[in-house]
């Protein structure tokens, strides 16, 4: 294994041991940057990163990266950037490569694997919330069936899933031309084995997928409830399996969460890398709208498209559409819309949005943020890993939410309003002497806000 390798399996051991939320703050930007025969060396983005990951993850780490190589017997981590090697998947946002006619495209799907041209890594746009899907599907299209197997990839609606499978898909058949690809989305994987079934071509129906060298099955928990088609699945699985074919999988949630599906599948489902892709953070969605206006020759101001980034915020279909919108008024008025104009097409996406977190959500980001669980963070147990994030709830409940002391003593652990004011104070106090709880409160205020949706 190669430094990328060893720390992209370190990752994906890690995710299954903290809450998403963590592993999205503190595994961030993180390297190996080198690594002799007993020292890892990793590279982290802040010391504020550094601090925490010496003091709460060192040991987890330390003993899994000992698990894949028991050479390993020390870990170091600095803040000194990571050299460019890392940098292997295109990152940068394309260059204007892609003809006017991509509408045409669609028409152009191969009727043999499924796969539409127009998803592919280059016009894939990377941030921190699809990065670790991205890697892996990047990793296993230059390496299928090798590095990880299977790949699950699970999130929420349009953010990207079909496109990143569709991306491994063709990235595979520029590689490995001779290799027999596969994709399709789950409910037609069902509806195949029930016209199958009816006309007595089941083997048919088997062989055309054991014949595959890369499987693609999209929207898996769509398979919840079909136990017939769960059977079959679970067969073709195991034969390819065997044979080091690789898999690539998607959901709307992670296996575990997939209600009415097989014991034996969740684990086949969990057996490989499972990432997650999150909702894209303003940069990311600005990097998305700048791609989308080159692929389409449009061409709208900064401020506009700054505009739509920060009022569409979370799912990239519908920043697509917003640009959809703007193109249509272009075509219609033969002018760019400016902002005033653009403020009135979107206005109804912003009434509503009231920018105001409530207690749910700050025992919520709270509670992920310190890994603990929120009804330890609302019990009146006195022990320091819970005494603590308590604390800073308290704080984080008066100074956002200008509750009163005596309701955040009632809820956190039926305190006295006296205990909520000392909590509050201290925390005050501290924070004119840390910078660094200056920084970790700023971590959690902006998960608090940032989960907010606006629409
Ligand atoms: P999902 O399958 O998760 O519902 P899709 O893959 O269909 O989402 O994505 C919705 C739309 O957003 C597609 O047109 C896709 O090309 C685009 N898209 C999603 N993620 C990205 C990304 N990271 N970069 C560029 N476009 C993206
Ligand atoms: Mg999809």
């Amino acid at each position: 294994m190669n430094k990328k390798e060893l720390w992209e399996a370190v990752l994906a051991q890690i995710q299954f041991n903290i809450s998403r939320a963590s592993f999205a703050t503190w595994f961030k930007d993180t390297h190996i940057i080198s690594r002799n025969k007993k020292k890892v060396i990793v590279s982290v983005p802040s010391h504020f990163s550094q601090e925490w990951l010496q003091n709460k993850y060192d040991r987890i780490i330390l003993k899994i990266l000992h698990s894949l190589d028991n050479q390993i017997k020390e870990i170091q981590y600095t803040t000194s950037q990571p050299s460019l090697e890392i940098a292997e998947a295109p990152t940068s946002l394309p260059a204007v490569s892609i003809n006017n006619q991509l509408e045409f495209q669609e028409l152009q799907i191969n009727t043999e694997t499924n796969l539409n041209p127009r998803y592919t890594f280059e016009n894939f746009v990377v941030g921190p919330f699809n990065e670790l899907a991205q890697a892996a599907g990047w990793a296993i299209s230059k390496n299928p069936g090798v590095v990880y197997n299977p790949l699950f990839v699970y999130g929420g609606v349009g953010l990207g899933k079909t496109h990143l499978l569709q991306a491994i898909g063709n990235e595979v058949v520029k590689n490995f031309p001779s290799k027999k690809i596969k994709y399709i989305p789950s409910e037609k994987f069902i509806s195949g084995l029930v016209a199958a079934i009816k006309n007595h071509s089941i083997e048919d129906f088997k062989i055309k997928y054991r014949e595959a060298d890369v499987l693609i099955i999209d929207d898996v928990q769509f398979l919840a409830g079909k136990d017939k088609s769960q059977e079959e699945f679970f067969h073709i699985f195991n034969a390819l399996y065997e044979k080091n074919k690789q898999i690539a999988l998607s959901s709307d949630r992670p296996p575990k969460a997939i209600p009415a599906l097989e014991e034996r599948l969740k684990s086949r489902f969990e057996g490989g890398m499972i990432a997650d892709i999150g909702s894209p953070d303003f940069e990311t969605r600005m990097a998305i709208l700048k791609t989308k206006t080159q692929e389409r020759r449009l061409d709208f101001s900064e401020k506009v498209l700054e505009y739509i980034a920060s009022v569409v915020q979370n799912n990239i279909r519908q920043l697509e559409g917003a640009l959809n919108r703007l193109a249509a008024y272009q075509k219609l008025n033969s002018q760019s819309p400016d902002i005033q104009i653009v403020q009135t097409l979107f206005k109804n996406l912003i009434t509503g949005s009231t920018k105001v977190a409530n207690y749910k959500k700050v025992i919520q980001v709270v509670s992920e943020f310190y890994d603990i669980k929120q009804s330890d963070l609302l019990s009146s147990s006195r022990k320091k890993e819970v005494v603590r994030p308590r604390q800073i709830a308290m704080y984080l409940l008066r100074e956002n939410l200008k509750s009163s002391y005596p309701s955040i003593g009632r809820r956190l652990g039926g305190k006295d309003h006296t205990t909520a004011i000392y909590a509050y104070e201290k925390i005050v106090k501290e924070l004119k002497q840390s910078e660094s709880l200056v920084e970790e409160i700023n971590y959690i205020k902006q998960r608090i806000y940032s989960s907010l949706d606006p629409l």
